[in-house]
Parts: C-alpha cells; structure tokens; sequence
C-alpha cells in the first residue's frame, strides 16, 4: 500500500479579492511545488460539512477524517486539552477557557485581558479548588488561553446520564459584535438534568470566587499600574467529555501521525489516536518553523502509513489580519519547502479545512480547493487555485468522501 500524506493548510479556499485582478491570495501565490502536484495530479473542491453549516476547525477537520462531525465531536474543550497533552479518562468534563477582563458588575471588557501572554501564575494561583465535590483544574495553554477541567463524583454521576456534557458558555462570544458591555453568562445545563444544574451552579461559584482571588493577584496589581487590563475573570465554552469512538487504527488499519503546531490539531489528531510528533519551532503561528514540519513530515512517512500535516497560518493571515498578502506570502513560504516530499509510492493530498475569508476575517462555507497526487491520475488542472480547482476531475466532494478516496488511491481495501 502507498503512503499516504495529507496537507490541511488551515483556512485555505478565500474569495477573488479586486485589488489582486480578482484572485485569491492562493492563485495569487507563486507556487512551483503545489502547482505542479496539480499539474500532475487531480483537482477538486470539497465542501467539507453539509451547506448551511458554520465550519469550525474541529468540526471540519473530524469530517475530512472521515468522523460524524456531530456524534463523533466530544466538545472544543477536550481538544484543547488534548492538545496540551493532559490525560482524559472519560471522567471529566472540559472546558477552553480564557482569561478576560470584567469590572465589578461581571461586564465583559476585554475577552483576552489585553492579550496577556503569560497566564501561569494567575492558573496556579485558582487551580485545585473543590467546590460540592467537584475539584476544578485550571491548566494555562497559549496566551490568554486556558484549559478548565472538572472531576468528582457529581461530574461521574452527570456523564452517566447524558452522552455529552453540555453546560453552556460563560464567555458572551456569540453575542457578536456587541460582546464587549454585555454581562458574563450564568453556566447552565442545557440537558436539564439535576446533576448538571448543581455543575453548573458551582461552576458559577468556582467563577465568583476566582475572580476576587485574581482582582488582588500580584500579576493583575502590576499590571493595573501600568494600566493594562486585568486578566481576572475565566471565561469558559466549549464544554464536553471524551466520547467512545474507533481510533484511526480500527478504522481504517492505518498507523498515522500528526505534525502540527497549534494545540487544537494535535488534540483531534490524539483524540483520534494518532501519534503527534512535537516539532521544534512548530508554533501554529506565521512564524512556524515551516521547514522542520516538512523534514518531520519526509521522517514520519517513513514509519507511519498516514501523516497530517497541519499549517495555521493561512487562517491566521485572514481571520486576525485580513491580509490577503499575507496569506499569499505563507502559501508561498511553505511551497518552498514542498519541493523535496517523496513522489514515489505515496498519495499526497492537500487541501483546506473550511475557507477564511480575508475580507470578512472570518471562516465561511465556500467550498477549499483540492488536489491529490498518486502518480497515476491525472486531469488538465494545471494550477492549484479556487477557479482551477472547480474544473478539475474529482469535481465536488464532501468531507466524508475524502477518506474512502484516498485509501483506494492508496490501495487499500475498505
Ligand atoms: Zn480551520
């Protein structure tokens, strides 16, 4: 069987932008490398969840791995916590959190504290605290971000009754553009149950607690001295718990590995049990150090039958800059370093979770550009671009008819 080497360049399709004669920033880009695996390879688009579908990364990526996107999603906090490499029994219930600014009524300021860029001291200073049984761990990630972790036998008794914890956000994120000035929400249980509205409740109190405790934290004195805001209400979402499902291995008989930077991808790649390699300099950022992924990428296709490689910056370049040149730069910055993959006995994919628009900055449902290279099948694409991509011999397909595509391409029998 071939190997096989899936490229996810993270927010990859965009829209024709007027200012660049109407091309994207990926047919924009000067790209030998994508180009010619195009050019000798086939093209297609896929739209990797059903339209009318907001596509977030995690739910994307578990499509193109061929999960139910929705009965296979544990929640955005047990990827996240994955992805700092904590231990999950299934005994837990997960949240992303933030640490965020709020003055004395709870009224969101700042949903990242100013961008603080060291959380540790404030996570240590509120984690451990048991509140009805339940021990509430807070583990600092990148930034202003965090990972809230809920044990106890409450927490038992809750995951016994319904499938996936579903104690609603805190973090006001989806009240758009007017988040800032509104009230911090009250967690609740949106199952319903009495174990679930007692989490929630303490949830509630392990929030007000923590708040007075980091209103007087020697982290938030300096800094409301030197006038920045205060990181000093921890705001959390994306509640879930680790569901049971087939790793990638009984799935598919594949041995895989992930090289990816930011958290969030090495933890759907863990949760689906796929071996993530830690890569030096890999940040997930622009600033990743592009050319270590590809030489960890050539090494692991010699001991893995699947690889993923994951690249953020093209979703970064439009989502917080909305620089179209920006994300041509990156495409192009990683092209050079494609020019040395093997061509030999190997399937090689590449291809976007969901398109971030640089116009919007923000992720929408246009359908990513697709291109595999086998060696053998071949259409009259000749660039790799939004435009070219639609005219190519794999037409459109969704998420779920990527998998089966390329194990047959690889030669395996499923
Ligand atoms: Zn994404």
């Amino acid at each position: 069987m071939k190997k096989i080497l899936l490229l996810i360049f993270d927010g990859l399709g965009d829209q024709p932008i007027a200012s660049l004669d109407n091309r994207t920033p990926l047919e924009m880009a000067a790209k030998k490398n994508l180009d010619s695996l195009a050019e000798r390879g086939s093209c297609g688009v896929i739209q990797p969840l059903p339209e009318g579908l907001y596509p977030t990364s995690e739910e994307c990526h578990l499509a193109l791995f061929g999960y139910d996107f929705q009965k296979d999603y544990p929640g955005r906090g047990v990827l996240e916590a994955l992805g700092l490499d904590l231990k999950l029994n299934g005994k837990e219930i997960a949240f992303r959190a933030n640490f965020g600014t709020v003055d004395d009524d709870l009224i969101l300021k700042d949903p990242r504290a100013g961008l603080i860029t060291d959380v540790r001291m404030l996570a240590h200073a509120v984690s451990g605290k048991e509140i009805g049984g339940i021990n509430f761990e807070l583990v600092p990630s990148l930034g202003h971000r965090a990972v809230l972790i809920l044990r106890g036998e409450p927490v038992n008794g809750y995951l016994s009754e319904v499938r996936r914890a579903v104690i609603t956000d805190t973090d006001p994120h989806k009240a758009g553009p007017h988040q800032l000035g509104v009230r911090v929400l009250k967690p609740r249980d949106e199952a319903k149950t009495e174990k679930g509205q007692l989490i929630a409740k303490a949830l509630e109190e392990y929030q007000l607690h923590t708040h007075q405790i980091l209103n007087t934290h020697p982290v938030n004195q300096k800094r409301r001295r030197q006038g920045q805001p205060l990181a000093n209400f921890i705001l959390t979402r994306g509640s879930g718990n680790i569901l049971s499902r087939p790793s990638f291995r009984a799935k598919y008989g594949l041995r895989a590995c992930c090289i990816a930077g930011a958290p969030l991808y090495k933890g759907i790649a863990r949760y689906l049990g796929m071996t993530v390699r830690e890569v030096r300099g890999a940040t997930g950022t622009l600033e990743t150090n592009i050319k270590s992924k590809v030489k960890s990428t050539k090494l692991a296709l010699r001991e893995y039958d699947f690889v993923f490689l994951h690249f953020k910056g093209t979703d970064i370049a439009a989502e917080d800059y909305g620089d179209p040149r920006l994300k041509t730069d990156f495409i192009q910055r990683v092209d050079k370093q494609l020019g040395s993959l093997p061509r030999q006995d190997i399937v090689i994919a590449v291809t976007g979770d969901h398109s971030t628009v640089c116009a919007t900055k923000d992720h929408s449902a246009d359908p990513v550009p697709l291109l595999i290279y086998d060696g053998i099948h071949q259409d009259a694409v000749l660039s790799f671009g939004e435009k070219e991509c639609r005219r190519g011999r794999l037409g459109t397909i969704s998420g779920a008819d990527l998998m089966p595509l390329l194990l047959k391409l690889g030669g395996k029998n499923v």
